[in-house]
């Protein structure tokens, strides 16, 4: 096993992380990230923490590294426990020696990682942050009952404060000094957070783990602070009373039992009946609530969900429903944290027509042989490849880049016929099949697809680029097969 040092910020004048190990001590997180590039084990001492600027002195150092691409992934640990600081670290130790293979064995798995490859890379950070932890590694939700947000995913929250991001990210005046550490809360990054898990599971990086709570939101601000109140299904009014209702045969009237007392008996306000028996004068309807402004009378009043920030009235069933789950690194994810690359996946074409690779072959296959007792029916294959998806949504933002993707893919859609088959070869790589359709017409379908190129030039500054170009298999090399084909083609593009 590899040696690795290890760094100790010492904060204040009571230590309590005694070890045989050697330690280097550092006086803050900037010293160390000034003076050491590469990350060790990290060990904040010196400060008990039982007062909340001390705990805040701790947050801001580990803010400080996770920010940072060289210790976003490092293991940290605290030498005293510190409430809603520990959850943010790796672990309490007075000895670091009791946590040293944990933490040799994060640094291991890290050794290969590039650091540049983690600057103003959000996502791939909260890979290799649990990458590195090792399989199993759960990122795990937290609950903050107070903030809007209700649950989210801190150690994540942490990750994505690299310079450049955040500044698209949060409003400058959010992130100056130590304004938003003072709430402890982080509620614009641990939105964020939410966002990100959301986006690394859509894209398949990440995939759930265990349900661990479900909340429901208002649906016009997110927040999950909702109080149910019971109303009064016909005027709306809260301002109703559970009451003891009798129903009167005789007329058919129906009140509650105080308009019916006179003197020792029960007599009817409506139709002045005297009524003795229940059951036979009388009897108790299902209607027990009675409304105090409008005076109707009702079974079960209306339950709704006021929400606490924005006022907004919504019935229980259009609340927005989440299942808060842990989550887990996927084949695709660990792939992403080793080689420090993500692709990005795009839906290109959907519906009937979009194929699976291997049966979309097949289909080219039996045209293949069609062709050869048929020469006059020919067909070519188009192959269309988007670059550098990823680094575009990295720089232009999500919003911006789901709209143009929107416009890109309506447009490529609109150029191809209904009947064609299509399918993918890769997130970035797809495949339309056109029958009957000789390579020099297909071609033409490519150059229009090409030209939305100048479409988005002025927008990406060239930086997605969409590849068209149409292939015809050759009658002759009956020997290789589609597939060969598909990725020979593929290299072109
Ligand atoms: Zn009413
Ligand atoms: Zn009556
Ligand atoms: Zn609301």
């Amino acid at each position: 096993m590899e040696e690795f040092n290890i760094y100790r910020i010492l904060l204040g004048d009571s230590p309590t992380h005694h070890s045989y190990q050697r330690v280097e001590d550092f006086c803050s997180a900037a010293e160390l990230l000034d003076k050491k590039r590469l990350p060790g084990i990290v060990i904040i001492d010196g400060l008990k923490g039982k007062r909340a600027s001390e705990g805040l002195r701790v947050l801001s150092e580990i803010v400080e590294l996770r920010r940072s691409s060289g210790f976003c992934y490092a293991p940290i640990y605290l030498s005293q426990t510190m409430p809603r600081i520990d959850m943010l670290a790796d672990g309490v130790t007075s000895d670091i020696e009791d946590r040293l293979t944990d933490a040799c064995a994060i640094l291991e798995k890290g050794i290969r990682i590039k650091s540049d490859d983690l600057t103003d890379n959000h996502n791939l950070r909260v890979l290799t942050y649990m990458y590195v932890r090792g399989e199993g590694f759960v990122l795990s939700p937290v609950c903050a009952p107070f903030s809007p947000w209700v649950y989210s995913y801190p150690e994540a929250a942490l990750l994505l404060d690299s310079l450049d991001l955040s500044s698209k990210i949060l409003n400058p005046e959010d992130y100056n000094g130590l304004e938003r550490l003072r709430s402890f809360k982080f509620d614009k990054e641990m939105v964020m957070a939410l966002k990100i898990v959301c986006f690394l599971e859509e894209n398949g990086y990440l995939k759930k783990g265990s349900l661990s709570d479900r909340i429901r939101k208002c649906p016009k601000c997110k927040t999950g602070h909702l109080n149910y109140v019971d109303l009064c299904p016909s005027c709306g009014s809260i301002d109703f009373e559970k009451k003891n209702m009798i129903h009167c045969f005789v007329c058919g009237h129906v009140a509650p039992d105080d308009d019916f007392k006179k003197n020792m008996s029960f007599v009817c306000p409506k139709c002045g009946s005297v009524l003795r028996h229940l059951g036979s004068d009388y009897d108790h309807p299902l209607e027990s609530h009675q409304c105090n402004d409008c005076g109707t009378k009702f079974i079960e009043p209306d339950v709704k969900a006021d929400c606490l920030f924005c006022k907004t009235r919504t019935s229980p069933e259009d609340l927005v429903v989440i299942n808060v789950y842990g989550y887990e690194l996927t084949e695709k994810g660990t792939a992403a944290a080793r080689t420090g690359k993500m692709q990005m996946e795009i839906q290109l074409f959907d519906g009937q027509n979009n194929l699976i690779l291997a049966y979309f072959c097949k289909i080219v296959e039996w045209l293949r042989e069609y062709r050869d007792r048929y020469p006059d029916e020919v067909f070519s294959l188009l192959g269309i490849r988007f670059a550098n998806l990823y680094e575009t949504q990295n720089i232009f933002g999500e919003e911006f880049y789901e709209k143009l993707m929107d416009e890109l893919i309506s447009r490529i859609r609109a150029m191809v016929r209904t009947t064609d088959l299509t399918t993918s070869s890769a997130p970035d790589t797809f495949w339309v099949l056109l029958p009957r359709t000789p390579l020099n017409k297909s071609t033409i379908i490519a150059q229009r697809i090409e030209a939305l190129n100048d479409l988005i030039q002025t927008k990406t500054e060239n930086k997605i680029r969409i590849k068209a170009q149409c292939f015809d298999i050759p009658a002759t090399e009956r020997e290789v097969s589609v597939e060969n084909y598909l990725s020979d083609f593929s290299e072109a593009l």
